[in-house]
């Protein structure tokens, strides 16, 4: 069965009598383990799908199931225990990254939202854990957000983002703030995130040579519809 599955989404922005119909009518599957591609120019609602699959922005109407339970109605108690299992990167890594706390609070919150560590030294084994699992050192834990690369710090959040031990990620342009020399590190660690976590990715980007490198299935979306749903190999082929 699809760990993710979108039915006739929909999601419209503004006053009613013209709305702007940021996803229109969308309707996909993620399977476990994949990483689907989304693309589509600027405006063409990939973030906003992206944020309503992990109900960070309520849909107008249509379905997201995760595991086959609908997010649209679950209870707040019952999404609260779902968020850890659904978690985004963002293009500005500030977005998850309080500027005023040092790393190893930031990730020791999150894994105290969640009841993941036993105390201080497990948080503290936590922590260092997640620091080298994204290419960094255990004594960054006592910096601050400010104090690193735009590369460290897309590897903050994306240690962020997997504290809490998801299983879907969205990864919503997370190059695109980064220089073009940094990007490439970026999907390195990214892929091999996924097959070491065995994670299902949503992958948002408007960069194809990566879509192609690193997704297994890609939409195509125009003006908040699917214009086409290919796997990465026939989307790409060339004459
Ligand atoms: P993309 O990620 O593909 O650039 P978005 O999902 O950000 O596209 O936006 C899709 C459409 O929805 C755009 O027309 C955008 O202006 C509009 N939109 C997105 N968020 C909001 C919002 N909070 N309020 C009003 N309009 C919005
Ligand atoms: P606050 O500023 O309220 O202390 P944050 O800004 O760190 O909290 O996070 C606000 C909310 O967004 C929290 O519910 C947090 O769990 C959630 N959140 C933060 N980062 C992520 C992420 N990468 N993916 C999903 N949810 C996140």
């Amino acid at each position: 069965p699809a760990l993710i599955e979108v039915k006739q989404l929909k999601r419209y922005f503004g006053p009613t009598a013209r709305p702007v119909r940021a996803v229109d009518d969308v309707s996909f599957t993620i399977q476990p383990g994949e990483t689907l591609g989304l693309v589509g120019e600027s405006g063409s609602g990939k973030s906003t799908i992206g944020r309503t699959l992990l109900r960070l922005i309520d849909a107008s109407s249509g379905q997201v199931l995760y595991r086959g339970e609908d997010l649209g109605t679950a209870a707040p108690k019952r999404m609260r225990a779902l968020r850890s299992k659904l978690q985004i990167i963002f293009q500005d890594p500030y977005a998850s990254l309080n500027p005023k706390m040092r790393i190893g609070a930031i990730l020791g919150e999150a894994l105290a939202a969640h009841g993941l560590a036993r105390g201080k030294g497990e948080s503290e084994a936590r922590i260092a854990e997640l620091l080298q699992l994204v290419g960094l050192r255990p004594e960054h834990a006592s910096r601050y957000p400010h104090e690193f690369s735009g590369g460290q710090r897309q590897r903050i959040g994306i240690a962020r983002a997997l504290a809490v031990e998801p299983e879907f990620i969205v990864a919503d342009e997370p190059l695109s703030a980064l220089d073009v020399s940094i990007q490439a590190q970026v999907v390195n660690l990214l892929s091999e995130l996924r097959e070491r976590l065995q994670l299902t990715m949503l992958f948002i980007s408007h960069d194809l040579d990566v879509v192609e490198y690193l997704c297994d299935r890609v939409i195509v979306l125009y003006l908040g519809r699917v214009m086409e749903v290919a796997r990465t190999e026939d989307l790409f082929e060339r004459p």
